[in-house]
């Protein structure tokens, strides 16, 4: 057991368990996804050993190295831009694609499941701050023209939202970004199926999940607060 990060995790469920009371949550709605990008194997299994399960990363070529034997409960997300010269080699690794942000992509993934008869749960990306740097659907009525044909993609199964909070120290701003997620999660609710399991809104990041819970994130994802800065920025 990694003792350093095992600390960590423990100040950080508390800080999770707060921000979710100060709302009126229960802290077992929120799941902890451990970003490990940039970090190496050594950081996922230390992070397995305390117990995570839940992991993301931003290139598929790197989450290969990675995460080639991993084990069943594991459950892997990629949280960076899909290029689909990559969809064969992510519909092999990945349990979710967190990162939807165009019907191109998504036709791809598609295609490259159904060989592999695998069904994989996706999130549609939203930008939710406006910044041209990111990337996800500019506005919800973008997200709304491909919904349609999105949901008959019958090997993609649409789980709700993500979003990266905007690049600020204004809480205000950040506050309003996650709050524009989750209405948007409702409205995508009032325009899908019944038997459509929108149950997830992934939000918050180590400066910003506090406020992510406090505003109904029920998925947060945590890379330097738990393994420390990364040594490189270009590979964000
Ligand atoms: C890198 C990354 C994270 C984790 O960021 P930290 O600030 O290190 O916690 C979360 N989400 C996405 C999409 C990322 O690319």
């Amino acid at each position: 057991m990694d003792t350093v990060l095992a600390g960590r995790l423990g100040e950080i469920r508390a800080r999770i368990q707060a921000a979710a009371a100060r709302s009126g949550r229960e802290s077992s709605d929120v799941r902890l996804m451990a970003v490990t990008k940039t970090h190496p194997r050594e950081m996922v299994l230390a992070a397995r050993g305390a117990g995570l399960r839940v992991f993301g990363e931003n290139r598929v070529a790197e989450a290969a190295e990675k995460y080639m034997d991993t084990p069943a409960d594991a459950e892997l997300h990629l949280i960076g831009h899909l290029q689909t010269n990559k969809a064969k080699q992510a519909a092999a690794l990945f349990s979710w694609v967190d990162s939807i942000d165009c019907l191109h992509t998504a036709r791809a993934l598609n295609t490259r499941l159904a060989p592999l008869q695998k069904d994989m749960n996706i999130l549609l990306e939203l930008n939710t701050s406006g910044e041209d740097s990111k990337s996800g659907y500019r506005t919800f009525d973008d997200l709304e023209t491909d919904l349609e044909e999105m949901l008959l993609l019958p090997r993609l199964k649409l789980r709700g939202l993500m979003t990266v909070g905007p690049l600020t120290g204004d809480a205000g701003q950040i506050r309003a970004a996650f709050r524009h997620l989750r209405i948007c999660l409702d409205r995508l609710r009032r325009l899908t199926p019944a038997d459509c399991r929108l149950d997830t809104l992934s939000m918050g990041m180590s400066g910003d999940f506090e406020i992510a819970v406090e505003e109904g994130a029920n998925l947060i994802r945590l890379g330097t607060i738990l393994f420390g800065k990364r040594e490189s920025r270009c590979a964000e």
